[in-house]
């Protein structure tokens, strides 16, 4: 039995149409089962959000965007702002994903004033932290989560209702995922962090989740981890089948 309650998120970045979103969240309600231990979250693309939200309302999977702009509103084309998406009963935010810091050059000072528009909209932020290939290979990876950490967290009193997400560069969409071992050893290094920096309280209910290339064949032996307390999903989240296994992790 986990110590903390589980969160099972799917990040369908951009795919899914608003019609073929609603015929997969309602899917996914009719064929979830009731768990009293985990939280089961979709985060769609933002033409997405709205439709799903009605049939949501009332059911156990929570509803996530994939990112946000820091500011209300205003001369941000293109944007989306923490205001929009609290009013369509948005609850989870991911900030810093390696896609939005790699292709869309988010720095962690940005992220910072995201996870901070986040919690001041009453929402919670998922941070998304992790090392690149050539930064594991040359030792680097405790000092790269170390850094992200400090930057995205500067100023930031938010804690209690962050989420943390490891994902590992190399993990993401390659189908190369972390062994169950090696992300068991950088979430014990982020829990240290923020019992170090924050306190034990805080350490202990802090939900970190691990992202990269999780499957149905490899979440059970993942979840089995005594930090591992939830996933993120890319590809497997998109498939009813597969996420429904996911969320029915065996440990
Ligand atoms: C992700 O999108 O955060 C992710 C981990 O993707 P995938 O599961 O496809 O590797």
């Amino acid at each position: 039995m986990k110590k903390r309650k589980s969160l099972i998120a799917g990040n369908w970045k951009m795919n899914k149409t608003p019609k073929e979103s609603i015929d997969f969240v309602t899917q996914l309600v009719k064929n979830l089962k009731k768990y009293d231990d985990r939280e089961v979250l979709v985060c769609p693309p933002f033409t997405s959000l709205f439709p799903i939200s009605n049939i949501l309302e009332n059911s156990p999977v929570k509803i996530g965007a994939q990112n946000l702009y820091f500011e209300d509103e205003g001369a941000f084309t293109g944007e989306v702002s923490g205001k929009m998406l609290k009013e369509i009963g948005v609850e989870y935010v991911i900030c810093g994903h390696s896609e939005r810091r790699n292709i869309f050059g988010e720095t962690d000072e940005i992220i910072n004033k995201k996870i901070k528009k986040v919690v001041e909209y009453k929402m919670k932020p998922i941070l998304c932290i992790g090392e690149k290939l050539e930064e594991r290979e040359k030792g680097e990876t405790f000092k790269v989560i170390e850094n992200q950490l400090k930057k995205s967290l500067e100023n930031f009193d938010g804690i209690e209702k962050l989420v943390i997400a490891y994902e590992p560069v190399w993990a993401i969409g390659t189908g190369k995922n972390a062994t169950p071992s090696q992300a068991e050893e950088v979430h014990i290094f982020i829990r240290e962090y923020f019992k170090k920096h924050y306190s034990e309280e805080i350490s202990e209910n802090l939900i970190i989740l691990y992202g990269g290339s999780v499957n149905p064949n490899n979440i059970d032996s993942l979840m089995a981890e005594k930090n591992i307390d939830g996933v993120l999903v890319g590809g497997a989240s998109l498939k009813l089948d597969s996420f429904l296994r996911i969320i029915d992790f065996q440990e």
